[in-house]
């Protein structure tokens, strides 16, 4: 049977380590450690250190050690170390399921089958993307031209508390299958599962210092880290103001950058669609994760001729979802990462409702059984009636929390999603093909889903525009991302 939630809770919290040159270390100023709270239940699971520019440096000379043995290695020995770690986090997958709702208060299903399943195909995947890469070759009459992809070096893996494994193993697989050594800073509140990563790096037989990982504060760990002449490339997934520091601290060295940064995303649905299938789709597409997803619907834009129908059914179908347990099965939302965030989430409900905002449901915090009281919870909440430009409808949320407006025309719908400052997804719902792909492109993002969402191949290109993102990951533009491309000219004089 699985544990409740009281038993997973150390009486006594863990300590957990940075991993420098394969072995885990405190931080140098030993005094110095924080609090790692599991959201679920508001109680400390275990203590981090908060690094300084010392352990950051220390992590840097070890990765920078590693990479120059790492770089000789050829594609398919880099290829079978990422296949190992894959089996090797697929054979702990529960283990790592366990650690990862335990930081972020998500149930441990959804953390075992989106999160840790992920992780363990994203390794899969740039295994198989660096057996059967291909690169180019240009040919002249008298010359031959071919490009070689080289490392870069040591880069900077910066990811957030959302989906901690899922995001940096989607960093790290093709880091180092280009070749590259990798200092990571996971977010401080979900600093575990890169912790137990770590330990896989050692059991595969991962070269010492191929994958180190500091822990602490943005400010103080992470800035260390960008500022730092011996990173090459930073690639950063977070809030955008942190992007716009991390992007102006990597400027001053011209360090290659990936930013994933945050949405305000509109799921435009038209009379056309399929509304039982499009309710379900943004349900799934607006709470997923407790709405704590980049990509998750926030902004849901009915045509008038459909809309009471297909707010009537939303609602309905909101209410049906189960907040509670992250261990029990049947929990579809799990905590908020923080009480900090929690209050956010509170003022932007009351700033809705200052606005003329209706709440149709939620709106607060839920009842809940004594074990798990004490965390950060909030109920899925569906607001209406508010003007587009309100501050809820124009900023990012995070959080379980979906306004809906409605439209008249297809050109309104397409100025109302585009009208932020940003540009990350969207999704269209609707049967007609025309439509779809007009309004598709229409769209200022970088994704876009057609009667779907977080549908993902991950050959595909993925980030944003506008303050979203700079860059693409996902296949070749990872590849590409983590690599130098070389060109080699030779000339083949014509005899
Ligand atoms: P955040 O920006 O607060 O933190 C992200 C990471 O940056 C953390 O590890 C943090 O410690 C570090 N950091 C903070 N300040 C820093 C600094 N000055 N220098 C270097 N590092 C610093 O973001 P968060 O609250 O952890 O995550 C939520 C945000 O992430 C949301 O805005 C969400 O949209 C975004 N996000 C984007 C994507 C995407 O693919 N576009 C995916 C997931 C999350």
């Amino acid at each position: 049977m699985k544990p409740s939630i009281a038993e997973l809770i150390p009486s006594t919290p863990a300590t957990l380590s940075n991993w420098i040159a394969g072995e885990p270390v405190g931080p140098m100023s030993h005094a110095y450690y924080m609090d790692n709270v599991n959201p679920a239940t508001g109680k400390v699971i275990s203590k981090i250190p908060r690094s300084q520019d010392m352990d950051v440096q220390a992590a840097l000379r070890a990765a920078q050690s590693a990479q120059l043995i790492w770089k000789k290695t050829s594609l398919p020995e880099r290829a079978d170390l990422l296949e190992s770690i894959a089996d090797a986090i697929e054979a702990r997958k529960d283990e790592f399921a366990q650690a990862e709702s335990l930081d972020t208060g998500k149930p441990f299903h959804i953390a075992k089958n989106v999160d840790i399943s992920r992780a363990i195909s994203n390794f899969r995947f740039f295994t198989g993307a660096i057996r059967h890469d291909e690169t180019g070759c240009h040919m002249m009459g008298d010359a031959l031209n071919y490009t070689v992809r080289k490392p870069l070096g040591v880069v900077a893996l910066i990811t957030p508390w959302n989906l901690p494994l899922y995001l940096l193993s989607w960093k790290l697989a093709p880091a180092i299958a280009m070749g590259n050594a990798v200092v990571a800073k996971p977010s401080e509140l979900t600093p575990t599962t890169a912790t137990l990563l770590a330990e896989i790096f050692n059991e595969v037989g991962a070269p010492k210092g191929l994958y180190n990982v500091v822990h602490g504060r943005g400010i103080e760990a992470g800035t260390a880290l960008t500022n730092h002449p011996i990173v090459k490339a930073i690639s950063f997934t977070g809030g955008t103001q942190t992007g716009r520091y991390v992007a102006q601290s990597g400027a001053e060295q011209f360090k290659k950058m990936s930013l994933e940064m945050g949405g305000k995303n509109a799921a435009l649905v038209f009379e056309d669609a399929d509304i039982e299938r499009t309710v379900q789709g943004i349900r799934r597409a607006s709470f997923l994760n407790q709405g704590q997803i980049c990509l998750c619907a926030s902004r849901i834009l009915v045509q008038r001729s459909i809309y009471d129908e297909f707010v009537a059914k939303l609602v309905a179908a909101v209410q049906e979802l189960t907040v509670g347990d992250p261990q029990s099965e049947s929990s579809d939302l799990g905590a908020l990462i923080s009480d900090d965030h929690q209050q956010k989430i509170i003022g932007y409900v009351q700033s809705a409702k200052r606005d003329g905002g209706k709440v149709l449901c939620g709106g607060s915090i839920p009842e809940l059984s004594d074990e798990i009281r004490g965390g950060s919870w909030f109920q899925p909440t569906v607001i209406v009636d508010l003007p587009t430009s309100c501050k809820i409808s124009m900023e990012e949320v995070f959080g379980p929390v979906v306004v809906v407006h409605p439209f008249d025309t297809e050109e309104e719908a397409i100025e109302i999603a585009n009208g932020t400052q940003y540009g990350l997804a969207a999704t269209v719902w609707t049967q007609n093909l025309e439509r779809a792909h007009r309004v598709s492109v229409a769209m200022d993002t970088g994704l876009v889903w057609v009667n779907t969402w977080l549908h993902r191949d991950l050959r595909t290109p993925f980030g944003g525009v506008k303050n979203s993102g700079i860059g693409r990951e996902g296949g070749h533009y990872s590849l590409d991302f983590y690599s130098n491309a070389q060109n080699i000219c030779i000339s083949l004089p014509r005899s």
